[in-house]
């Protein structure tokens, strides 16, 4: 049956026996007199770890350091701000994925409130939804609130060829796409010893890196080759699945072990290493890069944000809907440790409002809201729980 092989085929990878078989491959290898520090990028290898219990396979000198891969969580304040800003000052109807409508902006808003409070904002599926709700009602301003990596990108694009072909002067993108490479560059700069040297405060130690997954379907292999180059750090391009990650780490360990560091594609199934020309093609002509892009938790990063090039500037939100004040930037919330796991310097847990004030029901900081954020991840499926009482028998 066709839909059954298919389901098959997800099985496959989160095979229970096949499992506890890499976690003894991995429990043999990996040397017990040093440490495994692996930075996970994607918030979707984070969920994997928790959802699927792979930290309880581990052996225990293996640690998972959560990188900075939830577009969500890395988006500041200030761009939320300015996208209600938007709604409510210039009236556009802002069409955005349901990820976002809860990210708390500055004063405790969102765009749920905004709505809430009469604002035309409406959760869409697709940028396909977008350009039809502009195509419904030509009189009305319609803004596409752009976020995401590469994966997302190309999508976007789609939309703005479409609404610059047709001719929909009611169609604009506020574009909030950034790049994974230069996120990864910032935190690699600042990365501790290799060694199990301590390292000074700030540093964040790392042996090596499970490479973004979705991302690289588009952007290939090739653009984290800078990682071993400059950095001398192994990465290894990692699937969704349980056992992708799993064996992603057999592979980091024995990169590790071997002295060795290179691009090594676990995710051979989807990933190449030049990526989807296509799709490459296709952000290049819609795209340029910009001087520089603020992420939350990891500053202003040169050269990591993408916007309209000079052809699609009619259909540039932030021109067509300037903020009427200066949007300054916003700081979190006080309590929030948003920005220091997204650096991966700190882990959901160490926030004191974590599991209490902090909830999915009541988020604090992004790194909450979204589906793919660290502290959504460890709230959901309750691993720090079991965390917590291992520490205290100890004590
Ligand atoms: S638990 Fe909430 S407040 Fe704390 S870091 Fe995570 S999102 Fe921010």
């Amino acid at each position: 049956m066709k839909g059954s092989s298919a389901m098959k085929y997800i099985d496959e990878f989160r095979d229970g026996k096949l499992a506890r078989g890499l976690a003894r491959a991995i429990a043999a290898e990996a040397d017990p007199a040093r440490s495994y520090r692996l930075m996970e990028f994607c918030g979707g290898h984070t969920h994997a770890i928790f959802r699927y219990g792979v930290q309880d396979l581990m052996p225990e000198n293996l640690k998972f350091v959560h990188g900075p891969g939830c577009p969500v969580c890395v988006l500041p304040m200030a761009r939320i701000d300015q996208a209600i800003a938007m709604a409510v000052e210039h009236g556009v109807t802002l069409c955005t994925y349901g990820d976002l409508m809860r990210v708390p902006a500055s004063e405790r808003r969102s765009l749920l409130k905004a709505k809430a409070e009469g604002a035309d904002i409406r959760m869409i599926y697709s940028t396909q939804d977008a350009l039809a709700i502009a195509r419904a009602d030509s009189g009305r301003q319609v803004v596409l609130f752009a976020i995401g990596f590469e994966t997302t990108t190309p999508p976007t694009a789609v939309a703005l060829k479409v609404a610059r072909a047709e001719g929909l002067a009611n169609f604009s993108v506020f574009c909030n796409h950034v790049l994974t490479p230069p996120a990864l560059a910032t935190i690699l700069a600042s990365a501790g010893p290799e060694s199990d040297a301590k390292p000074t405060p700030g540093q964040v130690e790392l042996d090596g890196i499970l490479g973004p997954s979705h991302v690289s379907t588009i952007i290939g292999s090739r653009p984290y080759e800078f990682v071993p180059e400059q950095f001398g750090k192994p990465v290894v391009i990692a699937g969704f699945e349980p056992l992708d990650v799993m064996q992603a780490i057999l592979m980091l360990i024995r990169q590790v072990n071997a002295g060795r560091a290179a691009v090594e594609n676990e995710f051979t199934r989807a990933v190449t290493r030049d990526g989807n020309a296509k799709a490459i093609a296709l952000m290049s002509e819609v795209f340029e890069l910009c001087d520089s892009f603020a992420w939350r938790g990891l500053g202003e990063i040169p050269a990591s944000g993408l916007r309209l090039r000079e052809p699609y500037a009619a259909f540039d939100a932030e021109r067509r809907f300037p903020a009427e004040v200066v949007v300054a930037p916003v700081v979190d919330h006080k309590a929030c440790e948003c920005g220091a796991i997204l650096r991966g310097h700190k882990r959901p847990q160490d926030c004191k409002v974590f599991g209490t004030v902090c909830t999915p029901d009541n988020p604090i900081g992004a790194c909450m809201v979204s589906s793919e954020g660290a502290c959504a991840a460890h709230y959901s499926y309750g691993r720090w729980r079991d965390e917590a009482s291992r520490v205290r028998e100890a004590a």
